[in-house]
Parts: structure tokens; C-alpha cells; sequence
């Protein structure tokens, strides 16, 4: 089933958040094979869970802690972000990676602790223009994800991955999609590599200045499982045309 995830960052307060999601629900028609997520900013789940109840549009976060409670001033553990109907939480956004220094570490421990609370993570990895620049794209991605796996057995039913090339995020330039293609394949094999028993049920989203005006053509490549959409999920008439580029996609 295609996961078309909104990643708000920090956007939308409460109310916001409520008006987003009337709106979005008025535009939204239920579909199979098609997966909706949203992931608000922490303060505004319980507004976006209470405006969501009873539709089949899905509720995540954008980060969490891996410990499960204790001295942690400041920070949201799994069991809370359950208990408030999050089945998804973002691990290893780029910009926690690169602004707030997360290390492939930390990354790996929220993995293991998404997977012990039974919240699916979607792992993000992607490469820096310098390092596309320098060829080693493939290097980089097979890195990340070896270490966020690490030491984990069995997740290939229980994880979903989402490649981002860092200097796609936010800055209105897409990978083209036949360059997403060839890092969604490579990652698909890699998986396959480390886990040869295992199921495939994990998906490969791509991310990375998706808008109403180009989601189509990656739609097109049985490589895409979906999208995590940043700047364009903000509005519900953008996000919902991007829901609908996979409308008539299996
Ligand atoms: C993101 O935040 O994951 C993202 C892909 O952002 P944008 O769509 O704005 O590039």
C-alpha cells in the first residue's frame, strides 16, 4: 500500500491544526491501496487525533527519545506519543541529522525503541550535494542504513525508509525521478541483502520538494511507494492534490 506522509516541522498550533485537518478531511476521499500520515509538531497531536477520529487517515511524529521515561527534561518518549494514537514516528529526519547533530547512534537506539513500543519508524537517509557531487551517494546511503539497523533482526515488515536527498529538502529542486528510482532500488537490494528470510513490506518513500506539480511523474515508477511531503503538505489543497497524483496507482 503507497504512504503518502505531511511532515507540518514546526508549523500549526492546535487551532491551526484543527482547520487544516476539517479542510483536508472535506477534500479527502478513502481510497484503497493509498495510506495517509500526518505528523504535526508534538503539541499539536492531540488536536490533530481528536480532528482525525473515525476517518482512516493515519497519526505520526516527527521525532521522539528512546528511553522510556525518567530525568529527560524535554524530551517525548514512545509510550507518550502511543498513547496519543501515533502509529509512525520520522527517525533521523535530515534536519535532526544536521541541525541538531543526531547521530547515526541516536538514530539506531529510537529505531530499536520504535520497534519495542510497536510504532513503525520511518528512517530517513539521504545524501549532501557534496557528497552526490563526489560519486559516493550509493556509499552514504548503504551507511546511514546499515547503522540504523543495526543489531535489529527481523523489521522488514515493521520499518519504512525514506530517502531525501539533503539538497532536495526545502529547496524547490526534486531529485529527478529516475535518480530516486536508482537510490529506491539500491536501497530495496540492500534490504534484501541483510535480511534474506524476510518479508519485503517495508516501503521506500521518496521526499524532497514533491509538489502538486511533479508528484505525478514519480508516481509513475513502481520504485515510488509514496512521498514525505514537507513544504507542500502545509496546505491541505496542495497536499491533497499530491495524495491524489497515486490515486489511480496500485
Ligand atoms: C521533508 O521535510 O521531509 C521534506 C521533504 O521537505 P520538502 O518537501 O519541503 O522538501
Amino acid at each position: 500500500m503507497k504512504l503518502i506522509a505531511a511532515n507540518w516541522k514546526m508549523h500549526k498550533t492546535p487551532s491551526e491544526a484543527r482547520e487544516y485537518v476539517n479542510k483536508f478531511l472535506e477534500l479527502y476521499e478513502a481510497k484503497q491501496g493509498r495510506e495517509v500520515l500526518i505528523c504535526p509538531p508534538f503539541t499539536s497531536l492531540c488536536a490533530v487525533q481528536e480532528t482525525l477520529e473515525g476517518s482512516e487517515i493515519k497519526l505520526g511524529a516527527q521525532n521522539c527519545y528512546y528511553e522510556k521515561e525518567g530525568a529527560f527534561t524535554g524530551e517525548v518518549s514512545l509510550k507518550f506519543l502511543k498513547e496519543l494514537g501515533c502509529s509512525y514516528v520520522i527517525v533521523g529526519h535530515s534536519e535532526r541529522r544536521h541541525i541538531f547533530g543526531e547521530s547515526d547512534e541516536i538514530i539506531n537506539k529510537k529505531v530499536v525503541a520504535c520497534l519495542e513500543e510497536g510504532i513503525r519508524p520511518i528512517i530517513c537517509v539521504g545524501e549532501k550535494l557534496e557528497e552526490r557531487e563526489a560519486g559516493i551517494t550509493f556509499k552514504v546511503i548503504e551507511n546511514q542504513l546499515r547503522l540504523a539497523l543495526s543489531g535489529v533482526e527481523n523489521y522488514t515488515d515493521r520499518v519504512d525508509i525514506a530517502y531525501e536527498p539533503v539538497w532536495a529538502i526545502g529547496t524547490g529542486m526534486p531529485a529527478t525521478p529516475q535518480d530516486a528510482v536508482a537510490v529506491h532500488r539500491f536501497i530495496r537490494d540492500l534490504i534484501k541483502v541483510l535480511n534474506p528470510e524476510s518479508g519485503m513490506n517495508f516501503r521506500v518513500l521518496y521526499g524532497g520538494s514533491v509538489k502538486p506539480d511533479n508528484a505525478k511523474e514519480f508516481t509513475k515508477y513502481r520504485e515510488i511507494d509514496g512521498f514525505l511531503v514537507g513544504g507542500a503538505s502545509l496546505k491541505p489543497e496542495t497536499f491533497i492534490e499530491i495524495v491524489n497524483a497515486f490515486k489511480d496507482v496500485n
